[in-house]
């Protein structure tokens, strides 16, 4: 019997490190300090560097990352906050959950990330009873937004930007890393994500040193001086030390893992281009010039996408739908009036897409199996 196929193979991964990662959590073990302990610090430190950024506070996931942005600025009730509404809905969430109202602007066709052209027009014709204070761009299945185009229409209409790298974190954009490209970014180190941990984590970088103070006062319930001299209310969203343990080691495979994950990618589709005259017919995922993705999914585009997933079900084949429903149509979104049709690219891709397996230790011979699924 051959192997079965994994969508994601982080036991592969684990494999690789695993007497590394067991002396840096028995470490912890012996230090006891679980909270705050030096790994914190340290891989702090490792990830501003490699993002090239002044500060990152590490935080205990992506969306709370994503929500310490948002609560630094003083988002609330009465704050418009641009996003795009194909994304994971956690984007979304800690906009509605700070009581401000999300906005969605529909996506780019080619690379599924927030078009800055209609960024632009919903920022010109905006007239609702709202404040637009900022935007969050999404770096989708790990390739940047166009930074250049959304960052100057901010500064235009006196916006911030925040980047979701919650997948993207390593990729490139014109030669500066994801986690650099807004004045915040956030990521994710949930296990599945390019840079996982073995359970919650997330980071936020800036070059801004008073937004650094103040997402390093809220992670800690608000704190002033201490913990028990509290100046603004806050949350409890630190990074465990054992988590930051396990990170400091994947990081320090992340750059080999990062270029096993462009030749898996840049495999399947040099062979997807040649067989798009299959009978299922097949996009592979477009990376513009000056641009790398860190691959979160690979993503192909199909209009029969739900014949070729069962076909590729019933040969072993597994792939999962990123995202099946936009934002602007799931359930908890309704109140916001979103209907079919508002957001025609983002409903038109949630139709069509379909990531394939894919992790940087994908054997050639899966590889082929994967693809030779893709060319019937
Ligand atoms: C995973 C993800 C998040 C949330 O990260 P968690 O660590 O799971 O909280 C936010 N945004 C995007 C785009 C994501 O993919």
């Amino acid at each position: 019997m051959k192997d079965q196929i994994r969508f994601i193979d982080l036991e592969a991964q684990q494999k690789h490190i695993r007497p590394k990662i067991d002396a840096a959590i028995n470490k912890v073990l012996n230090h006891g300090q679980y909270i705050m302990g030096p790994e914190v610090s340290l891989l702090e430190t490792q990830l501003a560097k490699y993002v090239g950024v002044k500060h990152c506070v590490s935080v205990s996931s992506g969306t709370d990352a994503l929500l310490l942005a948002l609560m630094a600025y003083g988002i609330g009730p009465g704050d418009a906050v641009f996003t795009t509404p194909f994304t994971f809905f956690a984007t979304a969430e800690v906009i509605s959950l700070l009581g401000a109202t999300p906005v969605f602007v529909d996506i780019d066709p080619q690379t599924f990330n927030i078009d800055p052209q209609k960024l632009e027009e919903a920022l010109k014709s905006f007239d609702k009873p709202l404040t637009p204070k900022g935007i969050i761009a999404v770096d989708l299945f790990g390739l940047p937004a166009d930074y250049d185009e959304i960052n100057a229409i901010a500064r235009k209409y006196d916006l911030f930007v925040v980047e979701d790298a919650a997948q993207a974190f390593g990729a490139k954009y014109k030669g500066r890393i994801a986690g650099s490209l807004a004045d915040v970014a956030t990521t994710s180190f949930f296990p599945a994500k390019p840079l996982g941990c073995y359970g919650d984590g997330g980071a936020i970088f800036t070059d801004d040193d008073e937004l650094a103070d103040i997402y390093r006062s809220i992670r800690v319930h608000g704190k002033g001086k201490d913990k028990y001299d509290n100046i603004r209310v806050g949350v409890n969203g630190r990074l465990d030390t054992l988590q930051a343990a396990i990170l400091i080691e994947k990081l320090n495979i992340y750059p080999e893992e990062f270029a096993l994950r462009q030749k898996v990618a840049e495999h399947y589709s040099n062979c997807l281009i040649d067989s798009a005259e299959g009978g299922f017919k097949i996009i592979p995922p477009i990376v513009k010039d000056g641009y790398v993705s860190a691959w979160a999914q690979y993503s192909i585009c199909c209009e029969n996408r739900d014949e070729l997933q069962t076909y590729l079900k019933s040969v072993g084949i597994p792939s999962m739908i990123y995202y099946v429903t936009p934002l602007h149509l799931l359930g908890v979104m309704k109140y916001l009036g979103g209907q079919i049709g508002d957001f025609p690219v983002a409903e038109r891709t949630s139709q069509s897409i379909l990531s394939l397996p894919f992790y940087p230790y994908l054997s050639p011979g899966i590889q082929d199996r994967v693809l030779s699924g893709c060319s019937v």
